[in-house]
């Protein structure tokens, strides 16, 4: 089973802190790019035969600037190009910014049946740093828009690490961001990308380094408030909302846990990245050259697009390598060691033995028996990166 990401490369302003493949000031070549992603995913799924989604992702960048047509051809040519499962996750990433009742209900009509909102912080100063344009009275009727549209699958996304932000704004962060009542919670630790504006500015001394540690006990902070208000962690930076039932870990990300799982799935779009038939791939960067190579370049062989700028076909030692350190990511499943085994031939002990044992010994992962699996601690957690290294 695959999963489809598709890449929507455009934002009304460029955050100081970002470094996703994303322009402003490009709208008007929207029409010209849906054209060209139109292309590539009928290249890509028809000359596939229809490969089966379980998943789909409109990521960017900012998806929601696309207005529902141009959202509608998109997802028609993927109904045309995919054979897409009757249950499957259908997320649309958005910013809290003049999103309605009425587009989000445009949207549900179409298939997407889960919303992801950049929320970052509800403090005017942190947005600031950030240089995000939304306040919180955005994000309240944005929430409210998607609830009374019927999206009943709510992703919020948060930031901690900010400079300026203490324990208590991020704790009033939180609370105010529970009292969404949102399905799903992802926070991430800010960090300084190369080449971003923020950098630049912290490395003139003109903001606030973000404090290492302060951060780290904004996660430890964050993971007790979450678990009292009934969200369970399943990745290093991801919860969900638990309800009790059969189906428990419905609210998990079910196309982000494609990608830990180290199972394939397709890019689309500038700068889109994939992972079919053992091969790793990445389209080109900019929005024109993309739709200049869409529209003119000389076709590939399945399932590479003539978008691609690189492919490498991955060994097996690398595809293991991969398979532990994602899978190490995931909090609650780990790497499931049967699955790894029937996989690849060889235990994660038969070939990463020296390396699993030290991380015992640090107490950084531990071994399940029932079910056989290896996953991080809690002080793992914190210290994932330590983790992650071994196996790169
Ligand atoms: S809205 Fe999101 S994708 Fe766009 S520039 Fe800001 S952080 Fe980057």
């Amino acid at each position: 089973m695959h999963s489809l990401y598709v890449h929507i490369p455009f934002c009304r302003h460029r955050c100081g802190y970002c470094d996703f493949n994303t322009y402003s000031g490009l709208d008007s070549l929207i029409p010209n790019y849906v054209e060209a992603l139109s292309k590539e995913i009928r290249e890509v799924g028809s000359q596939g035969d229809r490969p089966r989604l379980h998943s789909l992702f409109f990521g960017g960048g900012t998806p929601s600037l696309l207005t529902t047509h141009q959202a509608g051809v998109l997802i028609g040519t993927i109904r045309h190009s995919f054979s897409i499962e009757a249950e499957a996750e259908f997320t649309l990433e958005a910013n809290p910014d003049g999103l309605t009742e009425r587009y989000l209900a445009e949207l549900l009509l179409l298939g997407v049946n889960r919303l992801s909102l950049g929320v970052q912080s509800i403090h005017p100063a942190e947005l600031a740093v950030l240089e995000r344009e939304h306040g919180i009275e955005r994000v309240v009727s944005s929430v409210r828009a998607a609830r009374a549209a019927g999206l009943a699958n709510l992703s919020l996304d948060l930031i901690y690490g900010i400079p300026g932000q203490t324990l208590d704004t991020w704790e009033q962060t939180l609370q105010c961001v529970l009292d969404l009542d949102p399905d799903h919670l992802s926070l991430y630790a800010l960090t300084l990308e190369h080449g971003t504006p923020l950098r630049r500015e912290v490395r003139a001394g003109r903001v606030a380094a973000p404090d290492d540690d302060l951060a780290a006990d904004m996660y430890e902070q964050a993971g007790e408030r979450l678990a009292r208000n009934g969200f369970a962690q399943y990745e290093v930076s991801n919860w969900a909302r638990r309800p009790a039932g059969p189906d428990a870990w419905r609210f998990a990300s079910r196309h982000n846990l494609q990608y830990w799982r180290n199972l394939p799935y397709f890019g689309v779009g500038a700068g889109a990245h994939g992972y079919v038939n053992g091969r790793r791939y990445s389209n080109v960067l900019a929005p024109a050259t993309y739709i200049r190579r869409m529209n003119a370049g000389p076709g590939r062989n399945w399932p590479l697009s003539r978008a691609v700028a690189r492919s490498e076909l991955l060994s097996n030692d690398e595809a293991m390598r991969q398979s532990m350190w994602l899978g190490m990511r995931l909090t609650e499943e780990g790497v499931p060691v049967e699955d790894f085994t029937q996989r690849f031939g060889v235990s994660p002990d038969g070939r990463f033995g020296p390396e699993i044992d030290e991380l015992l010994a640090q107490g950084l992962i531990e071994r399940e028996v029932r079910p056989n699996r290896l996953r991080l601690t809690e002080h793992g957690r914190l210290l994932a990166n330590q983790v992650f290294v071994r196996f790169v």
